[in-house]
Parts: structure tokens; sequence; C-alpha cells
């Protein structure tokens, strides 16, 4: 299957969307195009040729185990992948994502004991721009051929039952997002100079993470007895007035788009902390906008995330019941009966744009994200040891240093 590139008309270079036009752009000429208007001429160009509907070309482990060295095939879908995707050199957590790899092929890998490779498929893909083999794990939406750097989409992961029903795109550009790194890792003294070398500079990459955006109608009841006491002096005597009241509040409350990110690699807590995204900004999805960054299709289906959601919508409606009884209004409050109702309306799949840089670092590894919309930072900053040794040593000086002039002014 051939990966899906928007060919410029000028010029038969390739159209990648930019960022400051909101448009796509051709890297080679300068041509602008609507993100609509060039996947219409995508699908006139290629619509009347059969591309679409090739049948799965997966990486020949549908031979049998016996016939072939599948961990040959391995190697070469790993470096095809490092190659390709600079973002996870942590590598640590790379593959965890491909769950049920192997369940469409029926020589499944339990055999071996190869760690984290077990599960992971691989499809291939031919770049349009270069003919070489693009290899893919089985949530790759959106790559760069690692052998000419074109863009490309695999269109089967982003089509169907799988197409993204919104995408915000990229407002922060590249430059933007590496200044704001930079600055971030200046910020810290003790932050290892290796996070400010070029080369991890070089990592930061856009990467459209795969959401789920929840609408939930909520009803809570609550009952509760609360008290408020007054105290008044009258000639020798204080007076203690206690107002009992039975509250009861029944509430409803409708709460939109609330996100889940749904991809396995993305840690969820980071992912969170990322919010809030604008959503009036968000638009229909359409596959252009992908152009020149990295995606994924969604790990967990919009079922397995509800959970996770469920606690977060709960708490959100307690917290809104709560405050109409809160200690602002009585003295003090005894909760009787407490009833949350939750109606899951729908759950739509959106894809929104994050900056991202994997770092490792003797052993410690962590991740940098930029939240691509609205430039807000959510990173863990390692310390280096090294220097943290210095500045305690340093510390130590200027105590020691006072310790002996106050020794000497005493002494005096
Ligand atoms: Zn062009
Ligand atoms: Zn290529």
């Amino acid at each position: 299957m051939e990966v899906k590139s928007y060919i410029c008309p000028s010029c038969g270079s390739v159209m990648q969307f930019d960022v400051v036009e909101q448009k796509m752009v051709c890297m080679h000429c300068g041509t602008k195009m609507g993100v609509h208007e060039v996947e219409q001429n995508y699908e006139n160009v290629n619509h009347s040729s059969d591309h679409v509907n090739h049948p799965v070309e997966n990486v020949g482990f549908t031979d049998g185990m016996n016939n072939m060295n599948p961990m040959g095939a391995m190697n070469h879908g790993m470096n095809s992948m490092d190659a390709a995707d600079n973002t996870w050199d942590g590598a640590d957590n790379a593959w965890n994502g491909a769950d049920n790899a192997w369940n469409g092929t029926d020589n499944a890998w339990n055999g071996t004991d190869d760690g984290g490779l077990e599960r992971a498929t691989f499809k291939v893909y031919r770049c349009g721009g270069c003919g070489a083999e693009v290899l893919t794990d089985d949530y790759t939406a959106a790559t760069f051929c690692s052998f000419c750097g074109r863009p490309s989409l695999m269109e089967d992961r982003l089509s169907g039952a799988l197409m993204p029903e919104y995408v915000i795109p990229f407002k922060i550009k590249k430059d933007d997002a590496v200044e704001v790194y930079k600055k971030w890792v200046k910020k810290g003294k003790l932050t290892p100079s290796l996070l400010k070398s070029q080369a991890t500079i070089d990592k930061i990459t856009g990467m459209y993470v795969p959401f789920w955006l929840y609408d939930y109608d909520t009803q809570i009841y609550i009952n509760a007895k609360c008290t408020r006491v007054r105290r008044r002096v009258s000639g020798n005597y204080e007076i203690t007035d206690t107002d009992h009241f039975a509250v009861t509040r029944d509430m409803e409350a409708e709460f939109d788009r609330i996100p889940a990110d749904a991809s396995e690699k993305m840690p969820d807590d980071m992912m969170d902390k990322l919010e809030p995204f604008m959503y009036r900004e968000m638009v229909k999805f359409e596959m252009p906008y992908l152009s020149g960054y990295y995606s994924e299709r969604y790990n967990y289906n919009s079922q397995e995330m509800q959970p996770r959601v469920e606690k977060r919508v709960r708490s959100y409606i307690e917290q809104t019941g709560m405050e109409t009884i809160t200690s602002k209004h009585y003295s003090s409050v005894n909760v009787l009966q407490k009833n949350i109702q939750m109606r899951n309306l729908r759950a739509s799949y959106a894809l929104l744009p994050v900056w991202i840089l994997n770092y490792s670092y003797n052993g410690i590894s962590g991740m940098f994200t930029l939240n691509g919309q609205t430039g807000k930072i959510v990173a863990d900053r390692p310390v280096s040891k090294k220097k943290a040794a210095g500045w305690f040593t340093g510390i130590t000086m200027v105590t020691f240093t006072i310790l002996m002039l106050l020794g000497r002014f005493l002494g005096k």
C-alpha cells in the first residue's frame, strides 16, 4: 500500500500543513492551498486508481516461522522505525502500545522471550517519493519516509471507523516550540547540559495525539443536615444560638468535551495537565492537517477510556454540588445522602496537537511536552547529579566562610 502524500500541483513536490498560514504550503515552490482544496485535489487525481482497496500487506510473518528469519525482519523494522521516528528514542516504552498485535496472524510470537517486541506487528507501506518501504507499527497514522523524509499518511488508519471526527490544528510552530524549550532548559539551574545539546533539541516533534472527548449529562442529589451558629453576649452570659437546616440539593449539569488521551505511549497525567485546549478552534478532521507531523490512531476505544473519564466527571459534579453547601454558608455540614447519576451522551474522536521531546539521561528518561495550541508546558525536569553536587558544595563553602568570619568576630 502506498502512503498518502499531498503533491503540489505546480511543481510536484510535497505540501505540508503550515502553522502560520493555517494552510497547505509547498515545501519547494511555496504554493499555498486550503486544506479542503488539497484533499479534493487529491481525490480527483487519485480516485480513479485502485490504490485505496489494496489488501493489507503484512511483513512476511504469515509465512510461518521456520521459513524465515523473523528477527532479521524485526531488526529491520526496528531500525526503520528508529530512523523514522526519533521521538521514541527512550525506546523502553516504545512498543508497549502495540496491544493485541499478533492476533491478526496465526504464527503468534508467543514462544519467544523477546521482551517488548513480541507483541508488535508491522506493516509495510511504500513511499510515493523514493519508492522505499516505510515500516510502521500498528498505530502509526502519520509519519515521514525514513529515507527521503517525505510526510507520509497511513490512510487506512485515518479512515472508516478510525477516522477522527475533529482536529485542533497546530498553532505553535516548530521554531517557537524550540525557543520555549530552550528557555525552559535554561530556567533550571540543575538541568543536565545534555538537554541543551542540538542533538536533543532536534528531537522535538509535532504529534497529533488521539483523544476521546466525552459529553456527559449528570445529576446530583444531596441531602444534608447543617447548622449555623451565632454567639452573643447578654449581661454576664454568652449565649449561643444554633439554627438547624435540612438542606437538599437536586442539580443537573452537562459537561462537554471532557478529554482523555487514547494513546498508551502518552502518560495520562501529563496529557491531563496539558489542558485546557480551546475547542472553539477545533475543526472537522481532514487528513492534510497531518502532513508534516506525526500521528497515531487510538490504542483504546471510547468504552475502554470511559472509567477514567467517569472518575473525573464524578468529581466535577460532586464539587459543583458541594460548593453550594460549604462552610461559607453553614457552620457545620453533615451529608446524609449523596446520589450521583451520569449519562454518557457521546464520545468524539479528536486529534490534539502536542510538541514532544523524549530525553534519556544517565538512565533517567523523561518527557517535555508543550500544548501545540496554547503553548502550555508540562515536563519532567531531570536534575544533574554533578551540578547538584557542585551547588551544594557552593552552599557549604559559603556557610563555612560565614562561620569562620563569625568565629573571628566572636573571638575578638
Ligand atoms: Zn510546489
Ligand atoms: Zn521516501
